[in-house]
């Protein structure tokens, strides 16, 4: 994918918010830390696009990204930050199923999971939303780079396995060394260009 631009567009807590128009969405979801910004930046090229910050303030929003006036990225809020109030807390879950219920520009749903953790409660929340919802999604293992490929074939299983899906094919990604980062364009390709979901 050739990037020849990419802005924010605004933030979002409810549908009101999201920005008119029709263009096809990429959502990226996952546990705060997980490394969500720094995935949008290296597959948007751009360093600061997505903050790769731990400010809890931005993070608790749904954040809307151009890209290349053709579809959109949607940085959806992390979830299990320890200090954020338990009343924005509270908020996460009607925010972000809203979204994953409502919005019909969702093509897919990218799905991250730091390689080296084993799902929590909220991860497997995220997966019941996926399939209540029919909502096509990808999952993506980052920070590779931080672990042995044998541990890589190991922690792969064993995450796939708690999710109860052990023949998913999960991406191998690393913002470090741009691990993934082709596969990944690969695949949202073709659910920007070519597949529509017609289930919904
Ligand atoms: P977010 O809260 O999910 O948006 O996570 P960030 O993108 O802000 O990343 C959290 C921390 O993990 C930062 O210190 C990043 O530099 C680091 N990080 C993110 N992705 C990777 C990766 O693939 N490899 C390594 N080694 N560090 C990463």
């Amino acid at each position: 994918m050739k990037i020849l631009s990419a802005n924010f567009v605004k933030s979002a807590v409810e549908p009101s918010h999201y920005p008119a128009g029709a263009l096809p969405e990429i959502a990226f979801a996952g546990k705060s830390n997980v490394g969500k910004s720094s995935m949008i930046n290296v597959l948007a090229q751009r360093k600061g696009l997505a903050k790769t910050s731990n400010s809890p303030g931005r993070t608790q929003l749904i954040n809307f990204f151009n890209i290349n006036d053709q579809f959109s990225f949607v940085d959806l809020p992390g979830y299990g930050y320890a200090k954020v109030p338990e009343a924005v807390r509270k908020h996460w879950g009607p925010m972000v199923e809203t979204y994953l219920k409502e919005r019909r520009e969702l093509r897919l749903v990218i799905f991250i999971m730091d390689i080296r953790r084993n799902p929590d409660i909220n991860d497997i929340k995220m997966f019941r939303w996926f399939d209540y919802y029919r909502i096509p999604y990808l999952l993506a293992l980052t920070k590779i780079d931080k672990i042995s490929r044998n541990q890589t074939v190991m922690r792969r299983r064993v995450i796939l396995d708690s999710f109860k899906r052990p023949a998913l094919t999960p991406v191998l990604f690393s913002a470090k060394t741009g691990a993934g980062r082709d596969e990944l364009w690969g695949e949202m390709e073709k659910f920007i260009f070519e597949v529509r979901n017609n289930n919904r």
